[in-house]
């Protein structure tokens, strides 16, 4: 194999070594530039040599300042660059351009459960939500004894959720914070591939009432909400058998739902990256950002998430807004993430893992600039609140933290129906309400982890495919996994994370 360094735009002084193997001492790689050391696949090589304090350029953006003075060909990691400043959020102004006409794309479709609310399932689930973390001991049981029992009987659905959380009681129900949980257990259970079907289990005491998980403005019914406390259940049995009763007649609803033809601007795609490496923002991201430019264009939503890797490219999203509400929208979440980290004492600096470093990401200004590659081009039209659900098709930015199963359970409660998942050092994570696609960044990881990655974009490194070809591979998988024709990694395998609530507020 050729010797590889992969150089973003003109203006960067560092490369990034492509070779599985990476290269050793003494290796003549761009120009002439002979290595100093060995630098591992991903890593970064100094193409000019840096006096102290000079500026590091990756993606024609700074990504950090020489700590101390660094020849050319040397290794640049975390422990010889400083961490740049994020962008000032009041210096970033918002002009408003002319929106630039996209080609529409016509004729895609997927085959989808369509619900009487406009929105589409990709899969058929009977979803059960909780109130409180009282029950989910009795949850649990049901769910297994409904696998084994009903689930038979009711060959169109797929299969059932039980979504157990730690909120509901001891907690400080009226804190600001607590709308961010108590929201997204409720948008969740309004999640398009439960069908409408709602079903809520309570014990009857706690704080968080069950009613407030209904769709706004429902009231409640016997087929919707189960208290535990009930008085006409004498133990544990009748109350085994007071749910079992209540899930199949959601059961019978479910099980009428049947595939047809949706556009696919039904699709809600929720694009997230975990386990990121520095070709993540090379090969995955991009692939992926293309696809979502597909989406947008046939009419779809996609969405992007993870407030602390935009915040260090907020400056090349905000130019993107559609409209001056819409720029302020995302500053405002970016200044309330601010917030909450320094009440935390912490800093967006918290974000890099030793697993990204590994990978070549030396710091959060790196990983972000990467990051927000995966949504794309299209103008952002709305901005969506930790665990509220999206208003309008194309382009949203679903505020949300970067914790994979955080930001994926607020996706699911922001209306997800299929799950874009990029990762660099590999993590088999897997949501069992919607299809979860994994985009492995490098080839390496992908022949090693055959079975639990679904797209390989290494090849786009190498030059082996183009980010063009490999957006519209992802594309056409998107529709064949949303109808149900081709299963991803996690599914064939049944293995799956717990979703979990994002709670801002105080325990009690
Ligand atoms: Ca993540």
């Amino acid at each position: 194999m050729d010797n590889i360094v992969i150089q973003t735009t003109p203006k960067d002084n560092v490369g990034i070594i492509a070779n599985p193997s990476g290269l050793k001492k003494g290796t003549v790689v761009l120009n002439g530039i002979v290595l100093l050391e060995d630098i591992p696949m991903a890593h970064k090589v100094a193409l000019i040599s840096f006096e102290k304090d000079d500026t590091i350029i990756r993606y024609g953006q700074t990504i950090g300042y020489a700590k101390i003075s660094i020849a050319k060909g040397s290794w640049i990691n975390e422990n010889n660059m400083n961490l740049p400043q994020p962008p000032d959020l009041n210096e970033i102004t918002y002009i408003k351009k002319p929106l630039s006409t996209i080609e529409q794309l016509e004729g895609y479709t997927f085959q989808g459960y369509k619900n009487a609310d406009g929105s589409a399932g990709t899969k058929n689930v009977l979803g059960i939500t909780t109130s409180v973390q009282c029950v989910a001991g009795i949850t649990d049981f049901i769910c297994q004894k409904i696998k084994k029992e009903l689930l038979p009987l009711y060959p169109n659905v797929d299969d059932i959720v039980v979504f157990n959380h730690s909120y509901g009681c001891g907690i400080a129900i009226d804190a600001p914070g607590a709308i961010v949980p108590i929201r997204t257990i409720q948008h969740i259970a309004q999640n398009p591939n439960f069908g409408g079907e709602i079903m809520i289990i309570g014990l009857g005491c706690e704080k968080l009432r069950p009613e407030r998980l209904l769709p706004n403005g429902q009231l409640p019914s016997e087929s919707s909400i189960l208290y535990l406390q009930d008085e006409s259940f004498e133990g544990f049995g009748d109350m085994v058998e007071g749910i079992m009763q209540m899930a199949e007649k959601h059961l019978q609803k479910l099980n009428q739902r049947k595939r047809t033809t949706c556009p696919a601007s039904d699709l809600v795609v929720g694009m997230q990256c975990g386990g990121s490496d520095a070709f993540s923002g090379l090969t995955g991201n991009p692939a992926s950002g293309f696809a979502a430019d597909l989406i947008v264009r046939a009419g779809g939503t996609v969405f992007f998430s993870e407030v602390t890797e935009v915040r260090d490219a907020i400056h090349l999203l905000i130019p993107r807004a559609i409209d001056e509400t819409v720029a302020d929208a995302l500053k405002k979440e970016m200044a309330w993430y601010d917030n909450y980290l320094q009440k935390g004492s912490a800093d967006r600096s918290a974000n890099t893992t030793p697993g990204n470093k590994g990978g070549g990401l030396s710091n959060i200004v790196e990983k972000s600039l990467g990051s927000v590659v995966k949504s794309g081009t299209s103008p952002i039209v709305d901005v969506i609140s930790p665990g509220e659900k999206i208003r309008k098709k194309g382009l949203n930015f679903v505020a949300t933290p970067s914790s994979d199963f955080v930001c994926g359970t607020l996706q699911l409660a922001a209306g997800m129906n299929i799950h874009v998942f990029i990762t660099g050092r590999g993590t088999p994570y897997g949501l069992n309400m919607v299809p979860v696609i994994k985009v492995s960044s490098n080839s390496k990881l992908s022949n090693r982890w055959h079975d639990l990655i679904d797209f390989d974009a290494g090849p786009i490194a190498f030059g082996k495919k183009t980010i063009e070809e490999m957006g519209w591979e992802l594309f056409h998988l998107i529709l064949e996994i949303a109808s149900g024709t081709k299963k991803v990694s996690t599914d064939k395998l049944g293995i799956y994370n717990d979703l979990v609530l994002f709670n801002p507020g105080p325990l009690t």
